[in-house]
């Protein structure tokens, strides 16, 4: 039930799609996009690696991509560019409730398309967020996405099963040589996660970097698999 609060700003600001502005309409609410907008951004395909465009049977980077990552596997949900609008809001606009409609959606995709990954994984968990930056910010964009998946699919999220140790620059700003050494060593493995298979969630990947850090932490404090799935992967057409 929605409370009379929700009710009445619902009435007095409608919600609006994420990536072309429309208000929505009451059936597309859950979604924070139109149905169009929708129809326009279509889930990664499955028989195509969303980081090379070679050929793949799962939706996930193929072999020849894996060989340079230090995790099990990486699916995503959405080409970046399709999603970019929505994530500049969620992110740097502070809007969170288009951050949980994301996060349903990356859920459904789940659902849908990666079964076996939620039958797998044991415990999610997300990229942090230096104290500092989350401060700042009001919030960690991927504890949103984290908290709709484990909401949506039944799996735990382990809130603060990874910590930033360090302040590090955005990684956006750098080139992927310099993304490396930002990150070395930035993070750091909060709990034990002996013989657990773990889903890490960020919302972009790009060059890797950033789960190539956590995946480390992660396996040095026990987990037997890491598997990665991020809203958004740069470069995927
Ligand atoms: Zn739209
Ligand atoms: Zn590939």
């Amino acid at each position: 039930m929605k409370c009379l609060k929700t009710i009445l700003l619902d009435t007095v600001f409608p919600p609006r799609c994420a990536v072309c502005g429309e208000i929505l309409r009451m059936e597309e609410r859950q979604g924070v996009l139109c149905a169009d907008c929708r129809s326009d951004i279509p889930y990664l395909p499955q028989e195509k690696c969303p980081h090379c465009g070679g050929k793949t049977n799962n939706g996930g980077f193929c072999d020849f991509c894996m060989k340079h990552f230090p995790f099990d596997s990486v699916c995503g949900a959405f080409p970046y560019e399709k999603v970019r609008k929505a994530i500049h809001l969620f992110k740097y606009d502070g809007d969170k409730t288009i951050g949980e409609g994301l996060g349903r959606l990356m859920a459904e995709e789940l659902l849908e398309n990666h079964k076996e990954l939620l039958e797998k994984a044991d415990v999610l968990v997300s990229v942090p967020l230096h104290p500092k930056k989350e401060k700042f910010r009001g919030f960690n964009q991927t504890h949103i996405l984290c908290e709709k998946i484990a909401e949506k699919t039944g799996l735990t999220f382990q809130r603060h099963g990874l910590e930033r140790k360090r302040e590090t620059i955005a990684q956006s700003e750098l080139d992927p040589e310099e993304r490396k050494v930002n990150l070395k060593d930035a993070f750091a493995a909060t709990a034990d996660f002996t013989g657990k298979c773990v889903l890490l969630v960020d919302d972009i990947f790009t060059t890797g970097t950033t789960c190539r850090e956590c995946a480390k932490e992660l396996y040095r404090a026990g987990a037997r698999e890491v598997m990665v799935f991020v809203l958004s992967v740069a470069g995927a057409e």
